[in-house]
Formats: structure tokens, C-alpha cells, sequence
């Protein structure tokens, strides 16, 4: 493995305590009352400091969201804990996130032990968290990584055990509720675009549980401020 993952270790287990105390004031809301040993797991092993601006270093064990390129974000790590945990990622599980961004949360995903589909509409982003994620060991076929509108989702490899969608929108794209398996959880941020609007966003993290009926029942669990799920070529 990379030396990335023996560099830091004592911030990043200092992170999981934190975010395992917000986890736990937010069962209530979440349904989570703690997170599985395979997120926990997860988040003290994958090496945040790679994914951040090199300027943001010393901030890359902070639980908060921070800048990327092209007016992006690196979601809260609180955020990518528990959008992982209600995807119920584990070993086998097929997962598609939309939103890669510099594919922090599909690391996160590959480390549970689950197989990563990422869509990225923003191709210089798509390129630079494909050389990230390559060079920590995330590659194909544990994480497989497409440019292109997430909104579509990814019919070829359809169905997935989970879909987490990155970017927030009003209604859930019908093309993922239909690439979505029985029995599986699509998680998104529901709500209006205020691009990099602290809260109140307006914003709503949703479980959206597909029952064997092929219709969805929708979990309302925390406020959330996601960047919007824009349409190709809005983002320069
Ligand atoms: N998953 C990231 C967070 C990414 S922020 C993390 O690990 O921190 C959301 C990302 O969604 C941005 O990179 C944005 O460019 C992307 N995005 C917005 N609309 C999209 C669309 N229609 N398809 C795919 N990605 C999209």
C-alpha cells in the first residue's frame, strides 16, 4: 500500500471519534445509532490528506466540507460516513456514486470492500480523482470511474445494491430509481441549488428504499448543502 496510508493515522482516528459522537446525536434523525465496523474501519484507514488542495493540508482531518477545483466541494467526512453506512456498503456490494468530485467518497465506498461505479460530469475533475484513486490502489475493478451526466446513471452495469448521489436536486432522476435494485437504498441531498450557501440550504439527506412492489418509500433525515446536480457543460 501507499505510504499515504500509514502517514496521519492518529488525526484520522481522532476524526472517527468525532464524527462517531455526531452519529450518535443524530440517531434520532439518521436511524443510525452507530456506524458499521466496515465504515468505521473505512474512515480510519483512507488517507483524506490526498484528496485535499495541497493549501488545505493541514485541514484535511477537519470535519467540515472544503473547496475543490471548479467551484466543488469534498463532502463533511460526518457526511460521507453516514451517506456509506445508509448505502449499507460492505464487502460485494455493487454501489454508483454520482458526483466522484476528487473521489474521497469512493474510496471510502472501495475501503467497506464494495465495487464503485463513479460518475463525474466535470471532465478535469473525472481525470484528476482517476489519478488520486489510481495511485492509492482504488483502480479497476474495485472502483470504476466514467465522465459523463450521473443524472442518466449507468444502464450497463445496472442494477446496484446502492446509488449515492453527491449533488443535490428537487426530485430523484427517474433513471436511478430504475437502475436501482429491489431491496436497495438510493441516498441523496433533495432541495433547491444554492451552490456554496451555508445553511439553511433548504437542503434534505434522503433514503429513498426501493420495496419489492418496484415502488420507493422516502426516509427525510438530516439538512444537508450539497453543490446542485447540474447538466454538462454548466461547470467551467
Ligand atoms: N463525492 C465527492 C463530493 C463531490 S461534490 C467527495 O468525495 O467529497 C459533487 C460533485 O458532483 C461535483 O464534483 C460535481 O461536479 C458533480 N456533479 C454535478 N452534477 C453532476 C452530474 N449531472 N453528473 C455527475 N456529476 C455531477
Amino acid at each position: 500500500r501507499s505510504a499515504a496510508f500509514s502517514q496521519r493515522r492518529g488525526e484520522r482516528e481522532a476524526l472517527l471519534a468525532e464524527i462517531e459522537g455526531d452519529v450518535r446525536e443524530t440517531a434520532r434523525q439518521t436511524g443510525l445509532s452507530r456506524l458499521p465496523d466496515v465504515v468505521r474501519t473505512a474512515i480510519a484507514s483512507v488517507p483524506r490528506h490526498c484528496f485535499v488542495r495541497p493549501s488545505d493540508d493541514a485541514h484535511a482531518y477537519e470535519n467540515r466540507a472544503l473547496p475543490i477545483d471548479h467551484g466543488q466541494t469534498i463532502s463533511q467526512p460526518y457526511i460521507v460516513a453516514v451517506m456509506t453506512a445508509l448505502c449499507g456498503a460492505g464487502p460485494g456490494k455493487r454501489i454508483l456514486e454520482i458526483g466522484t468530485g476528487c473521489g474521497y467518497q469512493a474510496a471510502v465506498l472501495a475501503e467497506t470492500g464494495a465495487v464503485v461505479y463513479s460518475i463525474e460530469v466535470v471532465p478535469p475533475l473525472a481525470r484528476s480523482a482517476a489519478q488520486t484513486l489510481e495511485a492509492l490502489g482504488y483502480g479497476s475493478p474495485d472502483v470504476v470511474l466514467r465522465e459523463g451526466d450521473g443524472r442518466q446513471g449507468w444502464p450497463e452495469v445496472a442494477p446496484f445494491d446502492a446509488i449515492l448521489v453527491a449533488a443535490a436536486a428537487e426530485r430523484m432522476p427517474s433513471a436511478l430509481g430504475e437502475q436501482l435494485a429491489v431491496g436497495g437504498t438510493l441516498v441523496f441531498p433533495m432541495g433547491p441549488a444554492n451552490p456554496r450557501r451555508p445553511f439553511p440550504s433548504g437542503q434534505t439527506l434522503c433514503a429513498v428504499d426501493k420495496q419489492s412492489d418496484g415502488s420507493f418509500r422516502t426516509r427525510k433525515l438530516i439538512p444537508v448543502a450539497f453543490v446542485p446536480l447540474v447538466a454538462p457543460g454548466r461547470i467551467s
